[in-house]
């Protein structure tokens, strides 16, 4: 999917205008500890497209001076971005600010679409015209409030998409990505499963797409580590700012059969662990946790025992995913990675027949009744699979509402035991049959 990024100045009204075109749809996800939905990065669409919307206002770098923070949240979007929405604010006019940020736009040679907002009726609109002069092609008026002329906006922002490249290359290659807080390991991690230094890449300004993804070979199989380049190029300080991480994170998620979530060992678990885990899990990839750093963690006999009784603990949502231990630095037991992802990708994309899907439910339901409201029972008449990626079943019942959580929670276990989903989240859904 391609991606707009929203810039311009505080109050000059980005959330609006970005919540006007993501509209008010919400995904619908099951509820996750630690994952907190913020609006930073949402989907859209406009004229049959489908796209992602990054609202770079919203990615705050903390004590830096107010010019250097939209200076980053520029980069930021052109970083991001196939195409850049600048926002100006029409009641103010041209500021320097607008200027400085423009010209940093220029330079990207990215496309840029030229909003001003705040232009509320007709009469206005001639206070558009001054704004020729940031240089970035013609401005179009705006009312973020009244809702007005964002099609005319959204149709050039989408006409700039035909030009891009798409990069989903349709190949039978197995994507996986990195992700994790800042100075776990990722890029070594990569280094090292790459056996050298080849994710530092020529960095390539302007048109060519950021992300970039290196061919990996394992026992006969073919694997895409995404984003490898992204690792590199972009600096700690970007990456530090909690929110363009999370951002980071899911736009290699969106990208990627297999997740690995890479902690570090000698630190410990913290929130910001859970809460990019929780991404990966909701956006139901095969997932892989994986403890990093091994190498400096002192040890007896049961460390790592305790520290995956300590995982299990602290991501009871990935109760599917299994862990690895290893070290980048010394490229200790990297060999068990790849079995695992092999393992997590299998289950992933895993179909079960129908009948043997029905037999296990008839059985599931012999051993453990079904249960009951005001003295209806839940029924379960027939259950198929819908979809792989992750593996989907939907279940005819006479009356969702009697599909308790706890009860759907025993039949996902069933299912597991019977057909084995290791590394991949599975999702089950009730429908009544008509
Ligand atoms: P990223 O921000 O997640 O990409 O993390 P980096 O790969 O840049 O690593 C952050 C720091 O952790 C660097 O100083 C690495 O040398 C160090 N590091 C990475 N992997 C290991 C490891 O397995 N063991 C130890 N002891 N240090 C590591």
């Amino acid at each position: 999917k391609p991606t707009i990024a929203v810039v311009g100045r505080p109050n000059v009204g980005k959330s609006t205008l970005f919540n006007r075109i993501i509209g008010e749809r919400k995904a619908i996800v099951e509820d996750t500890p630690g994952v907190t939905r913020d609006r930073l990065y949402a989907t859209g669409d406009w004229l049959n497209y489908e796209f992602n919307v990054i609202d770079t206002g919203g990615i705050e770098i903390k004590d830096e001076p107010f010019q250097e923070q939209i200076k980053m949240q520029a980069e930021i979007a052109i970083l991001e971005a196939d195409v850049i929405m600048m926002i100006v604010n029409g009641r103010e006019g041209v500021t320097n600010d607008d200027l400085f940020v423009a010209r940093i736009l220029q330079q990207s040679k990215k496309p840029v679409v030229l909003a001003v907002n705040k232009i509320d009726n007709f009469e206005m609109r001639s206070d558009i015209y001054e704004f020729y002069e940031l240089g970035l092609g013609d401005p179009y008026p705006v009312s973020g409030s009244h809702g007005l002329g964002l099609g005319d906006v959204l149709d050039q922002a989408v006409e700039h998409f035909k030009n891009i490249e798409t990069d989903v290359a349709e190949d039978d290659s197995v994507r996986v990505s990195l992700i994790g807080r800042p100075n776990v390991g990722k890029s070594s991690l990569v280094n090292a499963i790459l056996g050298e230094e080849r994710v530092i890449v020529s960095d390539v300004a302007g048109t060519t797409r950021d992300a970039i993804d290196t061919d990996y070979h394992y026992d006969g199989e073919h694997y895409k580590l995404v984003d490898t380049a992204g690792m590199r190029k972009r600096g700690k300080v970007y990456e530090a700012t909690e929110k363009y991480s999370v951002l980071r994170a899911n736009r290699a998620i969106e990208r990627s059969d297999v997740v690995l979530v890479i902690l570090d060992g000698e630190e410990g678990i913290i929130e910001q662990d859970k809460r990019i885990a929780g991404l990966a899990h909701e956006a139901g990839r095969a997932i892989l946790i994986v403890v990093n750093k091994w190498d400096a963690v002192k040890k007896d006999d049961n460390t790592m025992k305790k520290f995956e009784d300590q995982v299990r603990q602290e991501f009871q949502f990935l109760d599917y995913a299994p862990v690895a231990f290893v070290s980048a630095l010394k490229g200790s037991r990297l060999p068990t990675l790849f079995p695992l992802i092999r393992l997590a990708n299998e289950s992933h994309k895993k179909r079960v027949q129908s009948s043997t899907l029905n037999e296990v439910l008839v059985d599931s339901v012999s051993m453990n009744p079904t249960p009951t409201d005001k003295g209806r029972r839940l029924n379960i008449f027939y259950g198929t699979q819908v979809s792989v990626g992750p593996p989907t079943f939907v279940l005819f019942v006479n009356d969702v509402e009697l599909m308790h959580f706890s009860y759907r929670r025993y039949l996902e276990n069933q299912l597991r035991k019977a057909f084995d989903f290791t590394g991949s989240p599975i999702h089950i859904i009730s429908r009544k049959r008509n």
